[in-house]
C-alpha cells in the first residue's frame, strides 16, 4: 500500500472516522498530537490524553495493557446527567411527584464504582437496587441514611427477605419486589416472624415485549413477573394477611439497551395503567418503578439498530415523566414517585479497555517476488497471466479464473503432482490477484454482490494481547458493537484494513465486526505496526463486561486503574487506584491447582531427572526456578524487548 500522505490527513479526520464524535458525546476527542483524549466533564472540561495515563500506570505501578482503565470523573458525571434529566422533565411537565433514582449493582458490583455512584448521587438521594443476596449484603452495608431506597429483585429464599426487613429496621426504604407468586407467603411468614413490617413491590409482567438483544425480560414468557391474575390474587392475600398498606411499589424491566422510544413509551404507559387500577383497589403505592433499558448509543448512529438508541437521556426522562402524568391525570390518581433503575447508561462511559497489538497475520506475504524468466509452471503461468492482465476481462471473470486456477493448485498438491513451494507461490498469486480486483473495484465505487466479501477476507488480522472471553464477552455471545479506535497516531492517516483477534486458543476470540453509522463495518483500518506499542481502546465498556468475563485459555482478569482528573497535575490527572490482574498461580488456584503442590510435582520430575544425569543439579535448581517465577507472572503475554528488572517491580 502506498505511504500515507501525512499533509492532508488530521487527527479530526480520524477523529471523524473512528466515529469519536458521534458515540463519544463529547466525552470523547482526539487532539493535535494525535492522542485519544478522554473529557470526563463534557465537551468544554478539561482533557487527558490516554496515551499519558499509559505512561504513568506504567512508570509508576509497572501495569501494561490489557488493562481497564476507569474515568471516575465521568462516572460522577453520568450520574448528575441522568438526574438532571429527570429534575428538568418533572419541572417542564409541572410533574407532582418526585424521582429516585437506583443504581442496579449487577451492572457493575465493583466497590469503587458503586462507591463513586453514591457519592455523586447523595444530592439526588440515588439508591440502589439489588438482585441477588451478595448483591443484597453489598448494598445495605452501602446505604447509610434515612430513608435510602433499596429496591430488592430478583429470586428470593427466605434469608433474602430477612436481610431485607434488617435495612427497614434501621431506616432504609427497602422494598421487596415480588417476582414470583411463591414470594408473597414467604413475606408473610418471615415479616411475622421478624414482627417487621415489609415494604412490598409488585413487578409486573407487561403485555408488550422488550425490543433488542434483551427483548425476553418481558411479555408472556418472560421469567419475571406477576400476571394480572396473580397480581389481583397476591393483592387480596396481602390484604387477609393485614399487609395491604405494605404494598407501594409497581414494577417492570423490559430489558436493557432497548433502542427505540416507542416501545419504552407503551411500556410505560401499561404500567402507569397497573399503577392507577391497583391504586383504584385501595392500595396506598407510593412508586412507580420503570426498570432499566435506557440505553447507550454504542455506534452513534442515534437509530433503532441494536447496538444503538433513537433517542436521548433528556428525551427518556421527559417521555417517562410525561406519559405517568397522563395515564394518572385519565384515570384521576395522584401520580407516584418515579423510581429508575438504569444501570448500563450510567457505567458503561467510563470504562475503557486497552489492548495492545502485538502481531499481524497477513494474506499477502512479504516474500520475495517470484523470479521472472526461466521455465515457468504451467499454472503459474496461468496465474500471472490474470494478474498481468488488469484491464481484459471484468472484475468478476478474473475472480472466476483466479478461483479455478486456486483450486487446480490444491487438487494438484493433494495428488502429488504439484510440490509445496509451487502451492506456496500459487496462492500467493491469487490473494495477490484478489487485493489487485478489489482495489480496482473500490475505486470504481461500485462492488458486485458476489465480491463483497473480498474486503473482509482480504483484511489483515491484528493479534491482540487480551481475551475477547474476559474482557468482551457480549461481543462474542451477543454481537454486540464497541467503538475501537488506536489511542495515538491519529494525525496519520490508518491505512490498513484489518480485524483484530486474541490470544485465546478459540477462533471466537475475534472482533470482525466494527460501529459504522450504517450497518456494521466487517473491517478497522489501522495504522501498520511500528517499533513503539500500538494500543487500541475499547469505548463503552463499564457496564456489564467486567463481570461476566469468564476464564476461558486461563487468562482472567486484566489490570486495572481509577483515573482522577486534577488540576494541579501537569496533565491533568492522577491514578488513584489500581488493581493488579490475576497471576498464573492466582488463576490455577480456580480450579483446585495449589502452587506449592505443582512446584512439588515439577521437583520431583526434575529430580528424577538429576539423578539419572539427564539434567545436570545446577541446570536442574534454574528449571525449577523458571517454573515458580513463572507461577506468580501475569497470564497474558509480556513484551519480549522489556528485560525482567523492570517488570520486577512491586
Ligand atoms: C439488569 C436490570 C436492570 C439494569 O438494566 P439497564 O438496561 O442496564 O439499565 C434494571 N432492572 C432490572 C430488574 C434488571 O434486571
Amino acid at each position: 500500500m502506498p505511504a500515507s500522505q501525512k499533509s492532508d490527513w488530521s487527527a479530526q479526520k480520524s477523529a471523524e472516522y473512528y466515529g469519536l464524535p458521534r458515540w463519544g458525546q463529547g466525552h470523547f476527542t482526539a487532539d493535535d498530537t494525535g492522542c485519544l483524549c478522554v473529557r470526563p466533564l463534557g465537551e468544554d472540561g478539561p482533557s487527558i490524553r490516554l496515551a499519558d495515563v499509559l505512561a504513568e500506570a506504567e512508570a509508576e505501578y509497572g501495569l501494561r495493557p490489557p488493562l481497564t482503565i476507569r474515568v471516575q470523573d465521568l462516572l460522577r458525571r453520568r450520574v448528575e446527567m441522568l438526574n438532571e434529566a429527570f429534575h428538568r422533565a418533572i419541572e417542564e411537565e409541572g410533574y407532582a411527584g418526585h424521582y429516585r433514582g437506583v443504581f442496579p449493582i449487577k451492572v457493575n458490583q465493583l466497590r469503587e464504582v458503586v462507591e463513586e455512584i453514591l457519592d455523586a448521587g447523595r444530592d439526588y438521594d440515588f439508591g440502589l437496587e439489588a438482585g441477588s443476596k451478595p448483591e443484597l449484603l453489598i448494598a445495605l452495608s452501602q446505604l447509610d441514611r434515612k430513608g435510602d431506597i433499596l429496591v430488592c429483585n430478583g429470586y428470593k429464599d427466605e434469608a433474602y427477605i430477612r436481610a431485607a426487613l434488617l435495612g427497614i429496621r434501621l431506616g432504609r426504604e427497602v422494598i421487596l419486589v415480588i417476582e414470583q407468586f411463591s414470594e408473597v407467603d414467604a413475606i408473610i411468614k418471615v415479616s411475622r416472624e421478624m414482627g417487621v413490617e415489609p415494604k412490598i413491590g409488585f413487578r409486573v409482567k407487561l403485555s408488550i415485549a422488550g425490543e433488542g438483544k434483551w427483548a425476553t425480560s418481558s411479555g408472556d414468557n418472560a421469567k419475571f413477573g406477576l400476571t394480572s391474575t396473580e397480581i389481583v390474587a397476591a393483592a387480596k392475600k396481602l390484604k387477609r394477611a393485614k399487609l395491604g398498606q405494605c404494598v407501594k411499589l409497581v414494577h417492570f424491566h423490559i430489558g436493557s439497551q432497548v433502542p427505540n422510544i416507542l416501545t419504552i413509551k407503551k411500556a410505560v404507559r401499561e404500567a402507569a395503567r397497573f399503577y392507577c387500577e391497583i391504586r383504584k383497589m385501595g392500595f396506598n403505592l407510593k412508586y412507580l418503578d420503570v426498570g432499566g433499558g435506557l440505553g447507550i448509543d454504542y455506534d452513534g448512529s442515534r437509530t433503532n439498530f441494536e447496538s444503538s438508541m433513537n433517542y436521548s437521556m433528556p428525551e427518556y426522562a421527559r417521555d417517562v415523566v410525561f406519559n405517568i402524568k397522563s395515564v394518572c391525570e385519565q384515570a384521576d390518581v395522584p401520580v407516584p414517585d418515579i423510581i429508575s433503575e438504569s444501570g448500563r447508561a450510567l457505567v458503561a462511559p467510563h470504562s475503557v479497555l486497552v489492548v495492545e497489538a502485538v502481531d499481524r497475520i497477513v494474506k499477502i506475504p512479504e516474500v520475495e517476488k517470484a523470479k521472472s524468466g526461466g521455465k515457468k509452471q504451467p499454472l503459474l503461468a496461468d496465474l500471472q497471466y490474470i494478474l498481468d492482465n488488469k484491464d481484459g476481462h471484468g472484475a468478476l471473470e478474473r475472480f472466476h479464473d483466479a478461483q479455478q486456477k486456486k483450486d487446480e493448485a490444491a487438487n494438484l498438491f493433494s495428488l502429488g503432482y504439484l510440490d509445496l513451494p509451487t502451492r506456496a507461490k500459487a496462492d500467493t498469486m491469487y490473494w495477490q490477484i484478489c487485493a489487485d480486483i478489489y482495489a480496482k473495484l473500490k475505486q470504481d465505487g461500485y462492488i458486485p454482490e458476489e465480491l463483497e466479501n473480498l474486503g473482509a477476507l482480504l483484511a489483515e488480522q491484528y493479534v491482540c494481547n487480551f481475551s475477547v472471553f474476559q474482557s468482551l464477552l457480549d461481543h462474542w455471545a451477543l454481537d454486540q458493537l464497541f467503538p475501537i479506535a488506536p489511542l495515538q497516531r491519529l494525525n496519520e492517516e490508518p491505512t490498513i484494513e484489518a480485524t483484530l483477534v486474541d490470544i485465546t486458543c478459540d477462533s471466537d476470540g475475534k472482533v470482525s465486526e466494527f460501529v459504522d453509522l450504517e450497518d456494521v463495518r466487517h473491517s478497522l483500518r489501522l495504522h501498520p505496526l511500528g517499533k513503539k506499542p500500538y494500543y487500541l481502546g475499547f469505548f463503552l465498556v463499564g457496564a456489564y463486561q467486567d463481570i461476566m468475563g469468564d476464564l476461558h485459555n486461563l487468562f482472567g482478569r486484566v489490570n486495572e486503574i481509577h483515573v482522577f482528573l486534577e488540576d494541579d497535575e501537569e496533565d491533568g490527572f492522577y491514578i488513584e487506584e489500581t488493581i493488579k490482574g490475576f497471576s498464573t498461580d492466582e488463576v490455577l488456584d480456580f480450579i483446585q491447582y495449589k502452587g506449592a503442590d505443582l512446584t512439588r510435582a515439577m521437583k520431583k520430575q526434575i529430580d528424577t531427572a538429576t539423578r539419572a544425569d539427564v539434567v545436570k543439579p545446577r541446570e536442574g535448581v534454574r528449571l525449577l526456578q523458571l517454573y515458580t517465577d513463572m507461577l506468580k507472572q501475569k497470564t497474558y503475554l509480556s513484551p519480549a524487548s522489556k528485560p525482567a528488572k523492570k517488570a520486577a517491580k512491586k
